[in-house]
């Protein structure tokens, strides 16, 4: 694939001429401290430089809080007419980071396993991915390199990757090439020796580190079932579900039907849904599958340690975005629990 270089300023004019025709979405600052995927509006700044990890990841723009399954209308004749939902508009994420990458990766796992999810695979192919690399860690608590992430590519369009002057811009499918075209930017001949520069001269270690690797997580969180760390940092837990719904690989969602008030049609939907909310495991008569608070933080680890990396193949599920540690109101970190109950069961096999 074809490689070129360009000035900063050249690639944030590119991108905009790219967004007068595509919502574009890049990450803005939004509030005084919080970096948000926004629609990227003329004139505005565009810096490969100033970021700080958004507050939802860019995957959840691939399966939004609120959507529409169907609608569905019964005719007087007795005949149910279902419509569904219209086809996703073209949309480019833009600045998209390693973690956030796998993240996507992971959740496209998912979604086309069988039965695939046609509202998720047709919002998918509709979206164009311009990545960005990370050339230092984006706070204290990151730790994608851990977790693999952080030399993650696939997914993306095109790969950004900032040098000390200028911006290698790699063009890595079929349809990123189509949104380089017209954009002027000079060939590059050496791309693969500019990239490992800059990532030479990534700090090492690159961000936090677990004590034991993601393949030996699996068998660790199995020997510890019964840990009393995810008590005792449950303790401290609210059960809000904010680790679950700012996480990248997190895609549980609940339908429900809104009836119109003559009872002859309706709306089926889903909405974002979170296993750390108490009611989440709830069945019908009442039972709660997972009543502990300790308990659904069992199940939030085991899910991104060992019960995914177990049944798709593709890694963990815990991209070590650090999110879900960022908002948390309780400062409940998953790398500390992970390391605690890795430190219980003796360190790594
Ligand atoms: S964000 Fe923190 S307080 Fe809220 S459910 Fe998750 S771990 Fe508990
Ligand atoms: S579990 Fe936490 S650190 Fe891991 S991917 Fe989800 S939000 Fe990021």
């Amino acid at each position: 694939m074809n490689a070129f270089l360009a000035s900063p300023a050249q690639v944030g004019g590119w991108l905009h001429v790219l967004a007068r025709t595509t919502a574009l979405l890049w990450p803005q600052p939004k509030g005084s401290r919080n970096f948000s995927f926004l629609p990227l509006a003329q004139g505005a700044p565009v810096s490969l430089d100033r970021y700080r990890p958004t507050v939802v990841p860019p995957s959840r723009h691939l399966l939004p809080a609120d959507e529409t399954l169907f609608t569905y209308r019964c005719e007087p004749t007795g005949e149910v007419r279902y419509q569904p939902p219209e086809a996703p508009p073209r949309q480019i994420l833009a600045g998209v980071r390693p973690c956030d990458l796998k993240g996507i990766a992971q959740l496209d796992a998912v979604m086309a396993d069988a039965p695939a999810d046609p509202l998720y695979g047709a919002r998918r192919a509709a979206t164009a991915i311009i990545g960005v690399d990370c050339l230092a860690p984006c706070d204290s608590r990151c730790f994608c390199a851990a977790t693999g992430s952080l030399a993650f590519r696939g997914g993306a369009d095109l790969f950004l990757t900032p040098l000390a002057d200028g911006v290698l811009v790699e063009v890595t499918s079929d349809r990123g090439a189509e949104l380089l075209a017209g954009a002027g930017f000079a060939p590059c001949g050496n791309a693969a020796a500019l990239r490992e520069q800059a990532e030479a001269d990534r700090p090492v270690p690159f961000g936090r580190a677990l004590a034991a690797s993601p393949a030996e997580l699996p068998a660790v969180l199995r020997a510890g079932y019964r840990s009393p760390v995810y008590g005792r940092h449950g303790e401290r837990c609210f059960s809000c579900g904010t680790c679950n719904l700012v996480c990248p690989t997190c895609y549980c969602f609940e339908v429900r039907d809104d009836l119109a008030l003559d009872g002859a049609g309706g709306r089926r939907s889903r909405t974002w849904d979170a296993c750390m909310i108490p009611a989440f495991a709830e069945v019908a008569g009442g039972h709660n599958f997972r009543p502990q608070v300790g308990e659904r933080q069992r199940h939030r680890l085991k899910r991104k340690f060992e019960y995914l990396p177990d049944r798709f193949g593709t890694g963990p599920f815990c991209v070590g975005c650090g999110r879900c540690g960022r908002q948390c109101a309780a400062d409940i970190d998953i790398l500390v629990m992970i390391n605690e109950i890795v430190a219980e069961q003796g360190g790594a096999a």
